[in-house]
């Protein structure tokens, strides 16, 4: 089969390499029919992280079930899913109480399983990981673009809300205009929230955001934008979410936080490398809650609302591709050409 491989900084490249076989009475096959490549696939395309070269690429699988163990009870052959970007068991512990990412029996979309920006992948773990697309939605194209951000960044965005205790009338802060981001807007106005403060650096994300539903817009940088909201807010919001993971975007979080309120974080923490300063969250009572999106956990509640025709994040995918335009997906995203790129093997 071909599959998108990693070959180093900036070289993603189109290859043939070995199909996936089912090994387990508790996996399946899954023929990638959507995928995506994420804001995080920009860090090893970067050089900031480092990865084994080569390695398959890609961890937001979509496609039509091939294969499947003589244990799996929840999908058959033909049934259209989608899975996180972890793999979890759904037995454990930790998956009983919702926690998919901390899986004892965790895996990834790597190695033997493949990629998802590849033509096949095996799931081992089919029950515990994926997510059945009702039959009368499952060939409806529009249907499964607004589905497939569930597979990681919408369910990302809404973790961030939910950890951050966003709820009916709450005024909020969102930091960050990429996907996640802007994810965390749709998310913050689905539970309700009456003022969302959408803060970012790009006008055409932020068009979207107040698309979404943002109230208020913040371009400015630094304590620009801090001085900004809090203007705005007469002190501060109680419901920050924190969709990029920076030094900078942690120092804002804390600088828009409202004494007694809640920072819910979901950025991939990155180049915090001398830590977290948590005297300002000391001195002013602010909770830090949140961590990585357990988004299998939210997978069912998000795909009833898509359904029904009340969330739709696909305006997110501003490109769309083939297998062999993956290359230049990284490349549009890498130049923020692109917010996120829908790939179709
Ligand atoms: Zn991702
Ligand atoms: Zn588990």
């Amino acid at each position: 089969m071909r599959a998108a491989t990693y070959h180093g900084p900036g070289h993603i490249r189109v290859e043939s390499v070995p199909e996936p076989e089912l090994q387990s009475p508790r996996g399946a096959i899954i023929r990638v029919t959507h995928t995506a490549v994420c804001g995080s696939d920009l860090w090893f395309y970067r050089g900031e992280t480092d990865r084994d070269v080569p390695s398959r690429v890609g961890h937001e699988p979509m496609g039509i079930v091939e294969e499947v163990g003589d244990d799996v009870v929840s999908v058959e052959p033909g049934d259209r899913v989608f899975a996180p970007f972890f793999i979890s068991c759904g037995r454990c512990e930790f998956c009983r109480k919702g926690l998919y990412t901390s899986c004892v029996n965790q895996d990834s979309w790597s190695g033997d399983n493949g990629g998802a920006q590849g033509e096949y992948v095996r799931c081992p773990e089919a029950d515990g990981t994926l997510v059945r697309v009702p039959d009368r939605h499952a060939d409806d194209e529009d249907t499964l673009r607004s589905l497939l951000p569930l597979t990681d960044v919408m369910g990302t965005g809404h973790h961030a809300a939910v950890s951050a205790g966003v709820e009916a009338g709450s005024t909020c802060a969102v930091i960050g205009d990429g996907a996640v981001g802007l994810c965390g807007v749709l998310a913050a106005k689905r539970l309700g929230a009456e003022r969302i403060i959408a803060m970012g650096h790009h006008e055409d994300r932020l068009a979207i955001a107040e698309e979404f539903g943002a109230t208020d817009l913040v371009s400015e940088r630094g304590e620009d934008a801090i001085e900004r909201v809090q203007e705005l807010t007469n002190g501060g919001v109680n419901h920050v979410m924190e969709c990029v993971g920076a030094t900078s975007s942690m120092e804002t979080a804390i600088g828009v936080a409202r004494p007694g309120g809640t920072v819910g974080y979901v950025g991939v923490p990155h180049g915090l490398g001398d830590g977290l300063d948590l005297e300002p969250f000391f001195r002013a009572n602010v909770t830090l809650n949140g961590g990585v999106a357990p988004v299998r956990a939210y997978a069912e509640e998000l795909m009833a609302d898509v359904l029904q025709g009340t969330l739709d994040p696909s305006p997110i995918f501003t490109k769309t591709v083939d297998l062999d335009g993956v290359p230049e997906g990284y490349a549009a995203m890498d130049n923020r050409e692109a917010i996120k790129v829908l790939v179709k093997p």
